[in-house]
């Protein structure tokens, strides 16, 4: 689905010039839920920029589903991030003042898909991550966990064959955490989405099947989880923290 090879990417800061990535290959299957690890700096979010095609390597080939992204051009670079790419960030970012359904429904607006259909894939997206009822409140009427769950929403609407979240439970407590891995599992298990997640918590990197660990701009290492945790499992066994209802 994905192969990477020899990827580098340099910024420029004035004059100088930053290696940022320094010469990275790997390939991921589809279906598969690979974690990202690595220091502060290390460029994790640099490379999952280049995977979702908002920024192009300055040397080196990404081929996404045999197409050779680096010599896309704007138009079609924006085709496939919105067919078939999902994006997932720490802080949600969700429009305030703006309902839940409102905001799943945003990446539909650039289709030709006519308001009620809309409408009823949002509501269906939503309902998929367990909102039903929340599809009016904004945002600031919702739990962390409950925002993430509508931006999980929003990167689903599309049907993408890929997620790629950034430090998803960043900003979230560990039980909610377990419960975003949670849908992530099944979406992965029975959607067969490819998820691509990066974090810095080793418990939430050991519910994927494989972990990158990225040190210095070069992967350092590709382990293998024998066995991922079960996150549903392990919600069972976690104290309630707050009450749902
Ligand atoms: P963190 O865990 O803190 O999120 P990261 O692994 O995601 O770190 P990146 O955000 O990919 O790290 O950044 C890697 C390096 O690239 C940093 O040194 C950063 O300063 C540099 N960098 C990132 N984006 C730019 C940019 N647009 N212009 C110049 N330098 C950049
Ligand atoms: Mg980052």
């Amino acid at each position: 689905l994905i192969v990477i090879k020899d990827l580098v990417k340099d910024y420029k800061l004035g004059e100088v010039l930053v290696h940022v990535l320094k010469g990275i290959s790997f390939e991921i299957e589809r279906g598969d839920f690979v974690s990202i690890m690595g220091p502060s700096g290390s460029g994790k979010s640099t490379l999952m920029n280049i995977l979702g095609c908002l920024d192009k390597p300055t040397r080196g080939t990404y081929t996404l589903d045999g197409i050779n992204v680096g010599e896309l051009d704007r138009d079609h670079l924006a085709e496939i991030r919105s067919n078939k790419i999902g994006f997932v960030f720490q802080q949600f970012n969700l429009l305030a003042r703006t309902s839940a359904v409102e905001n799943v429904e945003l990446p539909l607006m650039y289709t030709e898909a006519p308001a009620p259909q809309r409408r009823e894939r949002a509501m269906k997206a939503l309902h998929a991550v367990g909102l039903e009822g929340r599809e009016e409140h904004q945002p600031s009427q919702l739990s962390g966990g409950q925002q993430q769950r509508v931006a999980i929403a929003r990167s689903l609407v599309n049907d993408p064959g890929i997620i790629l979240a950034d430090e998803p439970t960043g900003a979230l407590d560990s039980r909610t955490s377990v419960e975003i891995m949670a849908i992530f599992q099944r979406l992965n298990r029975e959607d067969g989405i490819t998820l691509i997640v990066v974090t810095h918590d080793p418990d939430v990197a050991s519910y994927s099947n494989r972990i990158l660990h990225f040190k210095d701009g070069r992967l350092h290492q590709d382990e293998l989880v024998a066995k991922p945790r079960e996150a549903r499992t392990d919600l069972e066994s976690l104290p309630v923290e707050t009450a749902e209802e």
